[in-house]
């Protein structure tokens, strides 16, 4: 089954032995970069800290990197430079480019290469086994690399094809709606069966090459419809959880392809990379009340996103910038809490404006901060740092939601669900049971949104727009908040 003349496999054979050797110098190193990657995802945990810790994992990465190319032989440097070279151009292009909502699309576009390179992987050591080290003295693939091999390719292809729909659902490609196949669970489960069933045969089978190589090719084609059936049912505002969960999925398909390549680093990366982000999907899935089982298994049970539901007329008041900008100067405790609209309206710059004008005035600003505002983790304090509001004057939900009651105004722009009480008052809500702010406990609200027509993404209508005490400042979030500061005094 080998692409590489007989020569060539035998030279890479002696070569992958000598790099399964123990090396203690390389095990230090990859211990080292190990490390990093703990303090990098340490660092990854604050906004204060994040760049500290972006800054550890890439010098983890660089020392694996390094390490891996001076110790193996690898068949040609220049052309592993060169594609170093490419690849890195590229994502410093995108990453210049790219527009802060456009994130979680990206996030799922880079999945789908993880997931891609560890079918690779798999691909080519089940072609070229002896390359890999990884042919018993009967000459057929070890077991236990069979089993390597098709856990790594099938997880791998779940991911590729997953984060491939995952990308088209929100980046506009393909409609945002769950698509719900008919007996759909039971495809799955049918599909995850044969999965297993294939991967239990191979790792059994005695024959590594054309005989039961099928069972190798029927998994992965298999493990790849499964990716595309799992995402497909599931709403576009819950991709985000569906990007952490591939997320977690490709760091468990790497790990596997690092124990086929023998690469310590690469076992250790890609289990804290499967590790936390399925711990990530674990907390947002909390914050939301979301089902963890039920979005790992592709949409069970979660027919989340209510679109637009019927909603009976009642009164309430709207204001103008120039009514807004009066109360905030006469306010001595402001706390804005920011959601998707900010984002959408890219508003956080002229926040951060009017914040500074009214601090100026002796108002006290703070900014409260919801898990789940937005639709990505981190979302809200990635859009207030670029703009450059100080750490510490941006709070978590359970460090701020006591002082509302102290606040002269609860100053709502661009969020919607992590202020409706519905979360806390009615159990048929799609939110039910979501911790969210306790605005109406502020002498005044003011709520910017674009209409009252447009639902936040729980799509359920909200008590808080009826308020005494709330004011709605229907407009784009950044035109309005620009036309706050040109009405101050
Ligand atoms: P919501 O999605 O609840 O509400 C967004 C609000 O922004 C709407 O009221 C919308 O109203 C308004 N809006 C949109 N565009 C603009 C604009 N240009 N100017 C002004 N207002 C605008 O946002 P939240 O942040 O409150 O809540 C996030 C929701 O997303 C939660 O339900 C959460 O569970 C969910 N989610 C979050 C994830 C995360 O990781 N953060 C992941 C997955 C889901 P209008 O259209 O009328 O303007």
């Amino acid at each position: 089954m080998s692409i590489l003349p007989a020569d060539r496999v035998t030279d890479l054979s002696i070569a992958a032995d000598a790099a399964h050797a123990v090396n203690p110098w390389v095990a230090l190193a990859y211990l080292a970069a190990g490390v990093l990657f703990i303090l990098a995802l340490r660092g990854l945990s604050s906004p204060a800290t994040s760049q500290r810790g972006n800054r550890f994992g890439m010098a983890g990465m660089l020392i694996a990197v390094v390490t891996t190319l001076v110790t193996h032989e690898v068949a040609s440097l220049p052309e592993i430079l060169g594609a170093i070279a490419i690849g890195g151009a590229i994502g410093w292009i995108i990453a210049r480019r790219i527009a802060m909502t456009a994130m979680p699309q990206l996030v799922a576009a880079f999945h789908s290469l993880v997931g891609l390179a560890a079918v690779l992987v798999a691909v080519a050591a089940f072609l070229n086994p002896g390359a890999f080290g990884i042919l018993g003295m009967d000459g057929n693939i070890l077991a236990v690399s069979r089993v390597e091999m098709a856990l790594g390719a099938a997880i791998g292809a779940i991911t590729f094809s997953g984060s491939v729909i995952a990308f088209a659902k929100l980046n506009g490609n393909m409609s945002g709606a769950p698509i719900m196949l008919p007996g759909r669970h039971v495809i799955n489960l049918g599909t995850l069966v044969s999965i297993l069933g294939a991967t239990a045969l191979y790792a059994m089978s005695n024959d590594a090459g054309a005989g039961e190589g099928w069972l190798f090719w029927a998994l992965l084609a298999a493990a790849f419809v499964i990716g595309f059936l799992l995402i497909i049912p599931i709403g576009g505002a819950d991709m985000p959880v569906v990007v952490s969960m591939l997320n977690s999925y490709s760091g468990w398909a790497a790990a596997a392809m690092g124990f086929t390549l023998h690469n310590t680093a690469m076992i250790v990366t890609g289990a804290l990379v499967g590790s936390s982000g399925a711990i990530l999907s674990y907390i947002m899935c909390r914050a939301m009340n979301r089902s963890f089982i039920s979005v790992i298994a592709g949409g069970f049970g979660a027919d989340a996103a209510v679109a637009g539901e019927a909603r009976e007329q009642r009164p309430y008041k709207t204001g103008s910038a120039a009514d807004a900008a009066f109360m905030l100067e006469q306010a001595e405790k402001v706390i804005i809490i920011p959601g998707y609209g900010m984002a959408v309206a890219q508003a956080q710059h002229a926040l951060r404006e009017m914040t500074d004008v009214l601090e100026e005035k002796g108002v006290e600003v703070k900014f409260a901060i919801h898990p789940v505002a937005g639709r990505m983790p981190g979302h809200m304090n990635v859009l207030l740092a670029e703009a450059q509001v100080p750490y510490d004057k941006v709070f978590e939900l359970e460090d701020i939601n006591s002082e509302f009651a102290q606040a002269d105004v609860a100053f709502i722009i661009g969020a919607n669900d992590v202020v409706n009480p519905a979360a806390k008052t009615d159990k048929t809500s799609p939110i039910y049971g979501m911790p969210v702010f306790d605005v109406d406990k502020a002498k005044q609200v003011f709520f910017i949104k674009r209409s009252m027509g447009g639902v936040g993404y729980a799509g359920v209508d909200n008590d808080v727009f009826y308020m005494d005490q709330t004011m709605m400042l229907l407009a784009d979030a950044k035109k309005m908040v620009e036309d706050i500061v040109k009405a101050f005094d």
